[in-house]
């Protein structure tokens, strides 16, 4: 019995009777599995998301999705040798699944990690400093981020059926928004055992994941304003979407990563012989073979200089010609077929229409002999490396994605040539640039930045290290602009805001203070009658606030703090060359005595639950403080947030040291870990 694909929609599996289509295996076209979503309810779908998934994630805090993400990564963690055995047939070698499956999985515990660590214990981010808006500071403004009401659409390509799932899905749940995924019907099974694990797991709230194995039937007529589509896929398909008419109008937040011609920059400098053109030469060899170059950040256009073409043809044949093509579950068999045979025709087709303007140099597209595979059954392509004698003329080279094993070389011959060429491409996902000369580095990098969502520099201090052209990362941004989609995933917490609505609010500060759990300037700041020091964790109120006594600083102290430390600038030791600089009247104070000397006034120094002080953030000093100045401290509790440990907390607190006249002389915040038990 051939497997049936289900949905799982509404919390419960669906499986379809009707519309069955038959999904063939990469590797020998026998059929794999059958989908359709045809009975599947997709306004109910939405509906489901948006009443049951949304309020219950929203419930949550950043910390507690962040937990939900680790612990469904270590659960696919356990279970991911079953993933690699079925994402054979969509012709992944070992090598591969490292970058599917590994891979999203890798893209759930960063997230779980960004979020324990970046993101508050709360349900909404408030983003920046406060803005003034009025002379006395009776009025503000600050921006908050808050989840969406909607669900996040996420319909994913071939080539990726579990990193992309999981990289779009990951930023969408700690953010918390429900979604519904729908991967590309072709290699939907992987993505339907994936799923399958993230349901047995029962990590996840009710109608927080919901996922359509088939068509999309009608789900895109139900998005509102308070939705989002994230596509990966092919430029026409992104286009259909973006001109949907429940998309443009009701202006649903639309994110495209789409197909792109991305290029491999050999710097002048790097001739054959140096360690930058071997570097070059492996990756664009590992580059057109990884996932048999079906991969949206593969090298599509190898730019070179023209003296080097020859070189680079030369050595980019002799790796090809020893890379094994054939059963990706063989030991030995470096790259598997394309993910079916219509794909193998359409990427025949597109070396067909490269070729108008380029000459084959290495390769048939029409001649594979897979090692224990039939080239008939299996979708099984060589390797082809085109050249193209004319790049800055020609256009298929530029504009045409061939998706497989596929790439050209073109010469340049001043760096200005190399740039046209690149920005030829009308905007890519990644470039990469080999060079150990500053000077071409910084020409090329600013050069083509504006065309990329990404740069890779590659010389020989970071090769060893490096994560590669084709590898997008959970902490850098993914997307491009123009033919690459002009959308931006990951990037840190960037991806995790793409699902969040920025909103700027306005009010007083004790009204603003309440609301974001952060004490501003402005706002009530009680002096405690207990030290707040003396407080746990729990019994400290945002605002609690020590006044200190003064203190008079001397020449002498200034003196004694210079020779115990070491730190006898002339700024505090010499009162002409004082006078002399700019900014002081005279010799002046250590800035780090003024902050030693706060600490002084403000500790209570009895053992008790405040346990360690572990940082300074925004650290200014405003004002020179000159001896007989008399200094004193205001310490306020600015913020509170969970710990990893629940037996501790982080306090950041607002430190501001005042002279004798109230002018702040400095202004920090204090970060300090105390007990909750
Ligand atoms: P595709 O044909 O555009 O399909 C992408 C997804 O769109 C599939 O899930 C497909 O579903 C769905 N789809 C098609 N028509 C739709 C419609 N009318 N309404 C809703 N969904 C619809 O692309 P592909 O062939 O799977 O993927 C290959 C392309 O993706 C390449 O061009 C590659 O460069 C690009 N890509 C880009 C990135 C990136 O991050 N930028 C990553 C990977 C791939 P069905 O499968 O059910 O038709």
């Amino acid at each position: 019995m051939t497997h049936i694909l289900d949905s799982y929609a509404l919390d419960r599996w669906f499986t379809p009777e009707a519309g069955l289509v038959d999904i063939p295996s990469a590797i020998d076209g026998r059929v794999v599995a059958r989908a359709s979503t045809r009975g599947l309810d997709f306004a109910a779908m939405v509906r489901h998301a948006r009443e049951v998934g949304g309020p219950a994630l929203r419930r949550l805090t950043f910390h507690q999705r962040a937990d939900m993400l680790k612990a469904l990564g270590a659960h696919l963690t356990a279970h991911k040798d079953a993933l690699y055995a079925l994402a054979a047939d969509t012709g992944a070698t070992k090598r591969d699944n490292f970058f599917d499956i590994d891979g999203g999985i890798g893209t759930l515990y960063a997230y779980a990690s960004r979020g324990r660590r970046e993101l508050p214990g709360e349900r909404f981010v408030v983003e920046g400093t406060p803005e003034a808006l009025s002379k006395n500071g009776t009025f503000i403004g600050l921006h908050v981020l808050t989840p969406l009401h909607g669900v996040a659409v996420h319909v994913n390509a071939f080539n990726f059926p579990c990193w992309g799932m999981l990289e779009k899905l990951a930023p969408a749940i700690l953010a918390g928004m429900p979604v519904i995924t729908k991967p590309a019907t072709a290699t939907a099974y992987v993505a339907e055992a994936v799923v399958k694990l993230i349901v047995e797991a029962n990590i996840l709230p009710a109608g927080a994941l919901q996922f359509v194995a088939g068509s999309a039937g009608d789900l895109l007529d139900h998005l509102t304003g308070q939705d989002v589509l994230s596509f990966t896929g092919s430029a026409a398909t992104s286009q259909a979407l973006r001109d949907h008419p429940a998309v443009s109008r009701n202006a649903v937040r639309f994110i495209a990563e789409r197909d792109s011609l991305n290029a491999a920059v050999l710097g002048p400098d790097a001739v054959e012989g140096t360690p930058e053109f071997d570097l070059f030469i492996a990756e664009v060899v590992r580059e057109m073979t990884v996932k048999a170059g079906q991969k949206c950040t593969a090298i599509r256009r190898i730019i070179v200089p023209k003296a080097q073409e020859g070189a680079v043809i030369a050595a980019l044949s002799g790796r090809l010609a020893a890379i094994a093509v054939g059963d990706p579950r063989r030991d030995d068999v470096r790259m598997g077929p394309l993910a079916s045979r219509s794909q193998r025709i359409a990427t025949q087709e597109a070396v067909r229409e490269i070729a108008v303007e380029a000459e084959i140099v290495f390769g048939d597209p029409d001649k594979v002999e897979p090692v224990g595979a039939d080239a008939a059954t299996g979708a099984f392509i060589a390797p082809v490396l085109l050249r193209c004698p004319e790049p800055l003329t020609a256009k298929a080279p530029h504009a045409v994605e061939a998706f497989g094993p596929v790439a050209t070389v073109m010469g340049y011959e001043a760096i200005s040539d190399a740039l046209a060429l690149v920005a030829k491409g009308e905007g890519s996902l990644v470039a990469s640039v080999y060079t150990y000369d500053p000077a071409v580095a910084e020409e090329l990098v600013f050069g083509i930045a504006a065309h990329h969502g990404r740069v890779v520099l590659i010389d020989r201090d970071c090769a060893k290290e490096s994560t590669g052209h084709g590898s997008p990362l959970p902490g850098l941004v993914h997307g491009g602009p123009g033919r690459a989609g002009g959308g931006e995933e990951m990037g840190g917490l960037r991806g995790v805001f793409h699902y969040m609505q920025r909103t700027a609010i306005e009010g007083s500060p004790a009204r603003l203070s309440a609301l974001t759990r952060t004490w501003l300037s402005g706002a009530p700041a009680p002096v405690t009658p207990e030290h707040p020091f003396k407080r746990k964790f729990d019994a400290l109120s945002v605002g609690d606030t020590v006044e200190t006594a003064s203190r008079t600083i001397t020449l002498e102290d200034i003196e004694h703090f210079a020779h115990f430390t070491g730190d006898t600038f002339y700024a505090h030791m010499d009162e002409e060359a004082a006078k002399a600089n700019p900014f002081f009247p005279g010799r002046v104070a250590h800035g780090y005595l003024i902050l030693s000397f706060a600490a002084g006034l403000f500790v209570d120094p009895a053992p008790g639950p405040l346990l360690a002080n572990y940082g300074l953030d925004s650290l200014r000093f405003l004002k020179p403080v000159s001896p007989g100045d008399a200094i004193r401290v205001r310490l306020t509790v600015k913020n509170k947030q969970p710990a990893r440990k629940p037996e501790y907390g982080e306090v950041r607190w607002d430190a501001e040291v005042f002279n004798q006249d109230g002018d702040t002389v400095a202004r920090y915040e204090l970060l300090t870990m105390s007990s909750r038990i």
